[in-house]
């Protein structure tokens, strides 16, 4: 009886380990046809990740990085060269990072022939902790001044309180401006004769294109390039015009975050380095992410920065929108980041000129307390001051 037993158990344990075996057919064919006849994919890093010392192990020369994967089961699989480690059919190699730009190149051989999966990676080699801060929707106090006639722009109380928090911390701002208020009020409207004091003060304040008007809402998203650039010239040539060319910063937000990818290329070559957006899901679709396809958005919305090498641009990921966040929520929100290796380098910092003004329906008295809480913490927790455009995001080349 025992023995019978245990025979039948044995048939048992065989029948369960081949519908084991077909049940892996039946629920996931895809990772078997991989195993067989799949290629070869580099996970980590990402096509497009930028590097720092976060990531690896810093050498005198280089930064030792982890190349990690899936190939084929039996295939020999090779890193830049080098026997990668198997583990099923994840395989793992360490690289070092020379140059500014890498290209790791995964190889894996097999019984179905020979594939690759090449990914180009930015070091960012003298990455230090730094921070920006950008302004958006800037329109209303450039026609207070030109208005009011002020006998210095700091006698406008935005300007003035962006001056208190530049005394008080170091803090550099970029203003990104629209053309027109629509009231009435353009640009060109606006006195040249404060130009020394903007040139006095273009090591912490700078002036971008942001669109043409506040209105109509995501005014690029489906526009062509050539719109977009005229809009962008129009704004550039005022700012030089009465602010000068120390003053004038490329753009770094897209009124929306939203452009055409074949505006992308144009951007680059009037000066643009870095694009800033929110890259998060809303009713399932990817949004505030200039246009980036869903994989690249979803990498962005948990990582500082990513390269696209088709138009040069680095996307970067905002980090908190002080007028939406109260000020018992902003520690809270740069704590856990500065936190996170992937997230912890860059602080994206970023708010909207309406909500300063007292006559604007949603106005928010404390806005210039929430700055100044986010600016306290980001100081104190060592991070410095930068303009995104220059530099590499901002940091040492
Ligand atoms: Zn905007």
């Amino acid at each position: 009886m025992k023995k019978k037993l245990s025979t039948t158990r044995r048939n048992f344990l065989k029948t369960t380990a081949a519908a084991g075996a077909i049940g892996v057919v039946l629920v996931q064919p895809k990772e078997l046809l991989a195993q067989t006849f799949g290629s070869i994919k580099i996970e980590e890093p990402f096509h497009g990740a930028v590097l720092n010392r976060r990531h690896g192990k810093e050498l005198n020369d280089g930064l030792k990085i982890q190349v990690s994967g899936q190939a084929p089961l039996r295939d020999r699989v090779t890193v830049n060269g080098t026997p990668a480690q198997r583990e099923g059919t994840r395989f793992t190699s360490e690289i070092t990072l020379r140059q500014k730009e890498t290209q790791i190149i995964a190889v894996s051989q097999g019984n179905y022939g020979r594939h690759e999966h090449r990914v180009r990676v930015l070091w960012d080699r003298h990455s230090q902790p730094r921070y920006r801060f950008s302004i958006d929707d800037n329109s209303f106090f450039l026609r207070d001044i030109a208005k009011k006639n002020y006998a210095s722009l700091f006698d406008c109380f935005y300007l003035k309180n962006l001056r208190e928090l530049h005394s008080k911390y170091g803090a550099r701002f970029v203003l990104n401006i629209y053309y027109t208020t629509e009231d009435g009020f353009e640009l060109p409207q606006f006195p040249d004769r404060y130009k020394s004091e903007w040139r006095d003060s273009s090591d912490w304040l700078k002036l971008a294109f942001h669109a043409h008007a506040n209105k109509p809402d995501r005014p690029y998203q489906y526009a062509p390039a050539p719109q977009l650039i005229a809009d962008l010239d129009k704004v550039a040539e005022q700012i030089v015009r009465f602010a000068g060319g120390q003053t004038y910063s490329p753009p770094t937000v897209i009124h929306w975050g939203m452009v055409q990818p074949t505006a992308l290329k144009p951007l680059y070559e009037r000066g643009v380095r870095v694009l800033s957006g929110y890259f998060r899901r809303q009713n399932g679709i990817w949004d505030v992410n200039y246009l980036l396809d869903d994989v690249r958005s979803e990498y962005l919305s948990r990582h500082d920065a990513l390269m696209d090498f088709d138009s040069g641009i680095v996307f970067s990921r905002v980090d908190i929108v002080c007028n939406s966040t109260p000020i018992k929520r902003i520690i809270p929100a740069l704590e856990p980041l500065a936190k996170d290796p992937n997230q912890a380098e860059i602080m994206d910092i970023f708010t909207h000129e309406q909500y300063f003004w007292p006559f604007y329906s949603n106005y928010i008295p404390d806005h210039f307390k929430r700055l100044d809480v986010a600016i306290r913490w980001v100081t104190e927790h060592g991070y410095k001051p930068v303009f995104f455009h220059e530099g590499f995001l901002g940091g040492p080349e």
